[in-house]
């Protein structure tokens, strides 16, 4: 789509989880198995864009987390494509009114891009067959065996990450609006942090690519572009008030008052924000409406256990070695989470592609190592 005038054309179709090995193969980047087999037996697939050595991979990008958001897996590969062809033929990318040069394809290509394109294959498939609107994986572990329909089955992945996932460490008036442990409910956190094949497969790319220092987790339908922390306000002078000190267990989760709020060092709150505000000014230019920018609690209620928190609270731990990764949430904007027309499919492909190429450059920019 990029390499051509606007970014017209593309796919009609939505891409189903049997597609995605044999697409990346086809591409020409390294493609690699996921290592944990999710519920339904299935080993999603990964690529290392330029095939570099995992030392020199620096950004780190997700989408089909939730089964129902359709588009996002298609946006992500459409990227890929569209940046390894603009190489091919030494040129550019443009997406609607928003254009980027042959340098800034060189540049975003050098930075070194791993991708997961659909995190959650099993609810994908699900949600194909059934056109139920299924959020979460397909883990069949609190539903009713002899009904697949029961909205028991299943785990919302971005909600099972090892940060503050359980209830015990928000405030009790809050914590049954962030922490959901009913297995019925559509953002149910699992029965234990990392209890699901689809998480750890998350993690473990962070562990595969320890230089990661970028991620962005690619979803639909609310228009914004959302940074850490998401389970309090942020705060930059008391560095013992941090999800880690358990003497704050049963006080977060409360934003917009003083008793608690969420370590994060200044310097990294500004970098995460500049960078939102450009990754949205991209995607402004292309949509033509507004994309927000804001830290994750002041989206909603507040969240624990999604990725995007989890990627940046392994620095943040006392004493880690880990690289310090800015997590993102992109929302992109649609009419619904299934696109309403193929122009509407297309439109959002075209506001990710450029709201991905400015956070790399972005990213690039501010540093990679
Ligand atoms: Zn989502």
């Amino acid at each position: 789509m990029g390499t051509n005038p606007g970014g017209e054309g593309g796919p009609s179709t939505l891409l189903n989880p049997e597609e995605i090995g044999p697409v990346l193969t086809s591409l020409g980047v390294c493609t690699f198995d996921l290592p944990f087999r999710t519920h339904d037996g299935r080993f999603g697939s990964g690529g290392n864009v330029t095939c570099v050595d995992p030392e020199h991979i620096h950004i780190f990008l997700t989408a089909g987390v939730h089964a129902c958001e359709r588009g996002g897996p298609d946006a992500l590969v459409q990227f890929i494509t569209d940046l390894l062809e603009a190489q091919r033929r030494g040129i550019g990318l443009e997406y609607g009114a928003k254009t980027f040069s042959r340098a800034d394809v060189v540049r975003v290509l050098g930075a070194g891009i791993v991708f997961v394109p659909m995190v959650n294959p099993d609810g994908i498939h699900w949600d194909q067959r059934t056109n139920t609107i299924w959020r979460k994986n397909r883990n069949p572990v609190s539903g009713d065996p002899a009904n697949p329909n029961d909205p028991a089955w299943g785990v919302d992945i971005n909600r099972n990450f090892d940060f503050l996932w359980d209830s015990r460490h928000f405030d009790p008036s809050a914590a049954p609006n962030i922490v959901i442990t009913d297995p019925k409910e559509p953002r149910f956190h699992g029965t234990a942090p990392f209890s699901e094949p689809e998480t750890r497969n998350v993690a473990w790319i962070f562990d595969t690519f320890p230089r990661i220092r970028w991620y962005m987790d690619i979803h639909s339908f609310a228009q914004t572009i959302l940074y850490n922390w998401g389970d309090d306000d942020n705060q930059s002078s008391d560095q013992m008030m941090a999800f880690w000190n358990p003497a704050y267990d049963g006080r977060r989760g409360k934003h917009g008052i003083a008793d608690y709020k969420e370590w994060i060092v200044e310097s990294d709150e500004a970098n995460l924000r500049g960078v939102a505000r450009r990754v949205s000014g991209a995607m402004e230019t292309v949509a033509g409406h507004q994309y927000p920018t804001q830290q994750h609690v002041y989206f909603n209620v507040g969240v624990s256990g999604t990725g995007r928190d989890y990627a940046l609270n392994r620095h943040y731990r006392p004493g880690s070695q880990r690289n310090k990764v800015y997590g993102y949430t992109m929302e992109f904007g649609s009419s619904h989470f299934y696109p309403a027309s193929i122009a509407e499919f297309r439109s959002n492909i075209r506001e990710v592609c450029a709201g991905l190429m400015e956070f790399c450059l972005a990213a690039a920019d501010i540093g990679l190592t």
